[in-house]
Parts: structure tokens; C-alpha cells; sequence
């Protein structure tokens, strides 16, 4: 459809004045930049939208027989075009009037510790929300409308049970954890400065390592990491630099160069088109975290990157030895913000995230309610409670710009990378010992053929069940952490 095609080239331009937005662009052109996107939005929802498409559509569904890219592309572009047009337009301009208002007293309300400039304004994105439930249209819950929205087919009955699963093992973990005396001693990262020089370095080593290809893509810095970008031949991903600490750099690269690979290993064979896309957030967060987290924490590759580590940063490393920068990228504590978490508590600050929006979606919490069940789940699961909002409910930026059902897919990721990385193993041998002899490739290879390659042909669950043998299912990132932490801390 040629439709398709130009929409996605609408897509590939926006992508990269993004890209310029947070790397490149000088203060003065932010006006002019808003308006250049909210322009190629515009055009790209008018082109979606129009009848000749809906038509185009009904068609296709009456083919039965087609391959299953064909079936993929027509389920999207189905998803796409009913979700586009079951808004009312009015509803759709207020809305962006409103997240722009709504941004600005959460950003005031969060640096002056105070909820109540932020009340009406979340009052009202809840409602929006709410309302924006009923337009899209659901079968049991009013919150499954918007957790399709970050992950096609994802729905509070598919959610409960994978967030039962890692509270009931997360809980008592973290706990022991947290009723040790003797914790590993990491006060040498601490002892010398990290010179951002070296970090750059070492962050462009190893993500060469592990094989994103820089003839496609660029690593550049910005002050919130991300992956962006225009097409699987021009891949753009950042980092930042702390001279504190080495770590944030570093496992960003991890992550972000996650991402990049991903976007690398879209099928070409389907450029232009639906199913040629990564496959929602779940998956693509999947990608992230597994060379951030089960690859990039693990003592395997600790042992292999550490002559890296001794020749960018020889003073910071002397008497430090591989099984020390383990411990240190792997310290688990509770603590109160979402971003700083560690893989054993992350999971338990999604959860509140999504137990909370469950209740506001469905009426159950209203908003004055909303700061002190915060701080009671943060008692309740985690064992501590923030003295400020800041620190509390007002740490986030996501309801300010009505993003409701986005969290969980964070912990999705999680999920489906362990479920991904034991499928891996099975085919491929043992990964650990790979990684230690800093061979990468047999793990890319695989990812490629069964989640990359794939594009976004199967909804999320089916896809991972393709890759994996079993539908989405906590149990595999549940072993995973329980065997670390048993390591790590002997609990
Ligand atoms: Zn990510």
C-alpha cells in the first residue's frame, strides 16, 4: 500500500529531527522544531485517516489467504487505523493542549515538593484518560484499552498473574537482602574519579563488541539516553557521562546499544512496512536489557570486559579484581526512585506503578487519595517510605503526559529477556562461557533469526511463545534472580 509507505517515511523524518532535538539542535530553534514535528504528525494521522484507507482495509480482511506478512501488515494497519479513528478530533487537540499545560505544573509541583500544583492537572489527564478508555473500547477492563496502546494484545488479565509471580519471589528476596550485615564492600569505585574520556572510550569498545555496526549508526550523548533514529541503516543511540561513577555510561551504552541492535536487525526484505517494525515495547525493551542486565551484570562478562576496564581506567582498577566490579554492578537495595533501581527491586516499582493505575483507570482511587497509597505500597513491598512527593508519587514524568499502561512494559522486558536468553541457551550452549571468551555473536545470531528477523508479524505474546515454546511467564527472570542474588549475598 503506497499509503503505508509514505506514512513510514513520515515516520524515518520525524525520527531524526528527534534525534537532532536532544543531541544536536541550539536552544533558539526549539519553537521552530515543535512546529516541523507537530506538522509531520499532523500530515502522517491525516493520511492514516482517511476513508480510502478504511476501505483499503475492509478489502484486504475480505482475502483470507494471505501469507502471514500480509496478515500482519492488515492487523496493524487495522490497529492503527481503528485507534486513530475512534477519537473524536476535538478530543485529540484538547488532549495535546492539555499534556503540554500538564507537563509543566508536574515539572513545578516535582521541584517544589509540592502535590497540589499538579492536583487538577492529573485530575484531569486521569480523566481524559478515562474517558480515552471508552472511545478505544474494551471487553472486561477500561485499563486494557490503554495497556494496548504500548503493547498490542496486553491486557490486565495476561498482567496479573506475571506480577503475582515476581512479588511473591521478590518480596522475601529483597527482604533477606536487606537483613544482611555483611554486604560486599564497594567503597573503591568511589576512590578515584572516572575521566569522561575514558568512559566514551571504553562505551564505544564495547558496544562494538557486541556488534552494532557503526557504518549504520552513531553514539552520541544527551541528557536522557535513548535509541533513535530514522531506519535500520541509520541507527542513533546516546549515552551520558558521570564522573562519579562509570556505571551509568556504561550499562547505557549496554542498554541503549540493545535497542540498536534491534533496529539494526529489522528484516530488510520488509522495509516500509507494518510488519517490518520492532514488535512493540515488551519486545523491544527485551532487547535492552538483555546485554544491559543478563548479559553486561553477569560474572562472565565482568571477567571479559575487565583488561578493558584495567587499560581505560588503570588507577580506579588497582586491587580491584572482576569478581569486585561484579558485586559493584550488582548491589541490591531498596531504595525510592524508579531509574536508580536495581534488577531485584525494579520489577517491585513497576508493579506499584501498575496496582496504582489499575485503580485510577477504574475509578477505585481518586486522585487526593493518590500520594499516601504511594507512599503505603513503597512501605508495603519495599519496606520504606519517602519523606518528600518528590521522591514519592511526583518522580515520574509519565502521567503528566497521559501515558497510562506504559510502566508494565518495562517489566515485561525483563520477563521476556530471561525467557528469551534460556530459549537462546538451549539452542546455542552454554552463554557464560561465550561471553567470557568475549564471543558474541552465536547470542546476536540468535536474536536476529528469532526475534529481529521477525519484525512485528505475531502480536507480542505470540511471537515471544514462537522464540520460547511457552507464552509470556515470570518464571525464567524469577530463577534467573534467584541464583544471582544467591551468589552475590548467599540468600
Ligand atoms: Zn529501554
Amino acid at each position: 500500500m503506497v499509503q503505508m509507505r509514505e506514512l513510514d517515511v513520515i515516520g524515518q523524518i520525524s525520527g531524526l529531527l528527534g534525534w537532532d532535538q536532544e543531541v544536536m539542535m541550539p536552544p533558539k530553534a526549539a519553537a521552530m522544531r515543535a512546529e516541523q514535528l507537530a506538522w509531520l504528525s499532523k500530515e502522517g494521522h491525516t493520511r492514516m485517516t482517511t476513508p480510502e484507507v478504511g476501505e483499503l482495509i475492509s478489502a484486504a480482511e475480505s482475502e483470507v489467504n494471505g501469507s502471514e506478512v500480509e496478515q500482519g501488515n492488515i492487523r496493524i494497519i487495522r490497529d492503527s487505523y481503528d485507534k486513530a479513528t475512534k477519537k473524536p478530533t476535538e478530543f485529540v487537540e484538547e488532549k495535546a493542549r492539555h499534556t503540554s499545560k500538564s507537563i509543566v505544573s508536574w515539572t513545578e509541583a516535582r521541584e517544589k515538593n509540592d502535590f497540589s500544583l499538579f492536583r487538577d492537572d492529573l485530575a484531569k489527564m486521569i480523566d481524559m484518560s478515562r474517558q480515552l478508555a471508552g472511545y478505544l473500547g474494551y471487553e472486561d477492563n477500561p485499563y486494557d484499552a490503554l495497556l494496548d496502546l504500548y503493547e498490542s494484545g496486553l491486557s490486565v488479565a495476561k498482567l496479573d498473574p506475571l506480577f503475582q509471580g515476581l512479588r511473591d519471589s521478590s518480596v522475601p528476596l529483597i527482604k533477606a537482602v536487606s537483613e544482611l550485615e555483611n554486604k560486599p564492600d564497594c567503597s573503591w569505585v568511589h576512590k578515584h574519579p572516572w575521566p569522561k574520556a575514558s568512559q566514551e572510550a571504553l562505551s564505544q569498545a564495547i558496544s562494538e563488541a557486541i556488534g552494532f555496526d557503526f557504518q549504520a549508526g552513531r553514539r552520541d550523548e544527551s541528557t536522557h539516553p535513548f535509541c533513535g533514529g530514522s531506519n535500520p541503516d541509520d541507527v542513533r543511540w546516546t549515552t551520558r557521562y558521570d564522573e562519579k561513577e562509570p556505571y551509568g555510561a556504561i550499562y547505557g551504552t549496554m542498554h541503549e546499544t540493545g535497542h540498536a541492535l534491534y533496529e539494526q536487525g529489522r528484516p530488510r526484505d520488509l522495509d516500509f512496512q507494518p510488519a517490518g517494525e520492532a514488535n512493540g515495547l515488551g519486545v523491544h525493551e527485551s532487547q535492552s536489557r538483555l546485554w544491559e542486565n543478563q548479559v553486561g551484570r553477569s560474572l562472565a562478562f565482568c571477567e571479559w570486559s575487565f583488561p578493558m576496564w584495567q587499560e581505560h581506567f588503570p588507577a580506579n582498577f588497582e586491587g580491584v579484581t572482576p569478581e569486585m566490579l561484579w558485586q559493584a554492578v550488582n548491589q541490591v537495595e531498596a531504595t525510592l526512585i524508579r531509574v536508580e533501581a536495581d534488577e531485584a527491586t525494579y520489577n517491585l516499582h513497576i508493579m506499584i506503578r501498575y496496582e496504582i493505575e489499575k485503580k485510577l483507570i477504574n475509578g477505585e482511587l481518586e486522585v487526593d487519595d493518590l500520594p499516601d497509597a504511594w507512599d503505603d505500597m513503597y512501605e508495603e513491598f519495599l519496606g520504606i517510605r519517602s519523606s518528600t512527593r518528590t521522591e514519592g508519587v511526583l518522580q515520574d514524568i509519565h502521567w503528566s503526559f497521559g501515558a497510562f499502561g506504559y510502566f508494565p512494559t518495562y517489566t515485561l522486558g525483563n520477563l521476556y529477556s530471561a525467557q528469551l536468553l534460556q530459549a537462546a541457551e538451549k539452542d546455542i550452549g552454554s552463554i557464560d562461557e561465550q561471553v567470557r571468551r568475549g564471543e558474541f555473536t552465536p547470542l546476536l545470531d540468535w536474536m536476529r533469526t528469532h526475534v529481529h528477523a521477525r519484525g512485528s508479524i505475531l502480536e507480542p505474546s505470540d511471537h515471544i511463545e514462537e522464540a520460547t515454546g511457552e507464552q509470556p511467564k515470570p518464571d525464567a527472570f524469577v530463577a534467573y534472580l534467584a541464583d544471582k542474588i544467591g551468589r552475590l549475598y548467599g540468600v
